[in-house]
């Protein structure tokens, strides 16, 4: 048996319950049926109805928000080493279904194993990072002053939302749900349509391994529905989002009346800029793998290619090679690099902008069309001879599609990897230490790395700027956002209070 069909098999065991009996809401440890019915989940791979999933609505969403309200104050009040325990078996569950989560992430995503078998275990040392900080989360300072000792504490914020997409689903939903329990908050998830399967196997491996009930509940549904809803909730007191720049748009205008706080990490147009003094092999490598990983799918991705003009030809042919020697397949096969595309709807729009390209006078230098019609694919693509106000270099494109742009100059650089409306990541290659100073300083990104693609590490933190979103996830700056800080002055003496109506 080769491994794709070992995978297959594994994968049609694990999905038999799907079939059999659908995806539920799971409310206050319940599973229940969805006011609005049911709707379909699609795989991207044969295009054929993986279950029928419970489709949420706004009744769906009252129910688990009041759980989430009623399971607050004991999840707050357990003592931190007991959630801390709880945490850290949740961690070790999803360890032991990794591969599971990983194969039913694939068939629902279209995501390569090659990279989901990472992403779950991913999943799970967030947990861990967060378990780990759970005894310290409400530490605080001690700011003496002359009259007072004053010192400051965390509490967390409440019952939360979290609104996931599709992306990478699974390891995204950890990185938001971890810290929130682990500041002792409970949540109400309501995952993306495209992509039910794994939200379903988080909320039931957390349970099996002791989260009581009501503090993680998952609503599925749509956006316009359960997730307008979410964020209009009175009871729930913060979103946290990850999805696209005009999503996140709505997601604070529904949240005004109830003043929520919202956390969003948007889309993202990142340039990786290659100066002629880098070390050409490994900028190849790590452009290649920012881009074309993940399907392309991936908020981070270096989807700009600015490349100094002197080392431009020699460049682009390398890549050229490389990407037409990416292997596209089945994502169960281990050795497949690119999967389908999540949808219907996203293949449209991935494939739309080879037309726009052609349109706008850019170059196909590779790829450019569909690769199988059996599921969403297409072929890892690249744009050349683009300037930055095309729509291929302004749009995020959100597939494996790259548009290369030449400069001369370090100010050139930095001019077009600024003139977009996103600000996420940066990726810069040179050996010349000062130019990095001084190319990092003024990146307007969120995250920069120089002479590396994207490397994360929990306690840095993760965000961006411009339409790439506000607030930061990661380390201590996870805690500010699930918490609420505290101030509470103790009088050291007797100091003198102003007296009113005293005579
Ligand atoms: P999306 O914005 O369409 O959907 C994301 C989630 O929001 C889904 O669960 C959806 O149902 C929900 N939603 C949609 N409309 C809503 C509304 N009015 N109210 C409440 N919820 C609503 O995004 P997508 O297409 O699923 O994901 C791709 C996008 O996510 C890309 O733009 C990508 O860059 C971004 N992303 C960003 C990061 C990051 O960390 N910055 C990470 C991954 C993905």
């Amino acid at each position: 048996m080769s491994a794709l069909e070992d995978n297959v098999a594994k994968l049609t065991g694990y999905l038999a319950r799907f079939r059999d009996a659908g995806i539920l809401n799971r409310i206050g440890g319940q599973d229940r049926a969805g006011a609005g019915g049911v709707f379909q989940s699609i795989s991207p791979v044969d295009k054929n109805a993986i279950c029928d999933v419970a489709h949420g609505t706004a009744a769906d969403i009252d129910a688990a928000a009041q759980a989430a309200s009623d399971a607050f104050a004991p999840w707050r009040d357990m003592p931190a080493q007991e959630r801390k325990a709880i945490l850290i078996r949740i961690a070790e569950a999803i360890e032991a279904r990794a591969e599971e989560i990983a194969l039913c992430e694939c068939w629902d995503t279209g995501q390569a194993y090659k990279f989901m078998s990472k992403a779950a275990l991913r999943g799970a040392e967030n947990f861990r990072y967060f378990a780990d900080q759970v005894v310290q989360a409400r530490d605080g300072q001690h700011l003496q002053s002359p009259t007072l000792m004053n010192i400051t504490t965390r509490v967390p914020i409440g019952p939360v939302g979290v609104i996931t997409p599709w992306n990478t689903p699974f390891m995204l939903s950890t990185w938001k749900i971890a810290p929130a329990l682990a500041a002792g908050c409970t949540v109400v998830h309501k995952p993306a349509e495209a992509s039910p399967l794994t939200a379903r196997l988080l909320v039931e491996t957390a349970e099996e391994a002791g989260l009581p009930p009501g503090v993680l509940n998952v609503v599925n549904g749509f956006g316009e529905g359960a997730g307008k809803a979410l964020c209009e909730h009175r009871l729930i007191r913060a979103i946290a989002f990850v999805g696209e720049s005009s999503t996140g748009s709505l997601i604070t205008k529904q949240g005004a009346d109830t003043l929520k706080r919202n956390h969003l990490e948007l889309g993202g147009k990142n340039p990786v800029i290659v100066f002629d003094d880098a070390d050409l092999e490994r900028a190849l490598d790590a452009a290649i793998f920012m881009i074309y990983s993940i399907n392309g799918e991936r908020c981070t991705s270096s989807s700009r290619l600015l490349i100094q003009d002197t080392i431009r030809e020699e460049f682009e042919a390398r890549l050229v090679a490389r990407i037409n020697a990416i292997r596209v397949g089945h994502p169960l096969d281990p050795a497949t690099e690119i999967g389908p595309l999540v949808t219907q709807e996203h293949f449209n729009k991935v494939t739309g902008y080879f037309d726009i390209a052609r349109q706008e006078g850019a170059t196909i230098a590779a790829g450019g069309d569909v690769a199988r019609t059996d599921g969403y694919f297409v072929q890892p693509t690249l744009f050349t001879n683009a300037t930055n106000r095309m729509r291929i270099a302004q749009e995020e494109i959100f597939g494996p599609v790259l548009t290369s742009i030449p400069f001369a100059t370090e100010d050139e650089a930095l001019q077009i990897a600024n003139d977009v409306p996103y600000g996420l990541t940066g990726y810069v290659w040179t050996n010349d230490l000062t130019r990095a100073l001084r190319v990092t300083d003024r990146l307007e990104a969120g995250m920069i790395w120089v002479n590396s693609e994207n490397v994360r590490h929990l306690p840095t933190p993760f965000g961006g700027v411009k339409a790439s979103g506000i607030g930061r996830d990661g380390g201590d700056w996870s805690f500010e956002f699930y918490m609420e800080q505290k101030h509470i002055g103790f009088a050291t003496g007797s100091h003198r209070i102003t007296r009113l109506g005293a005579g």
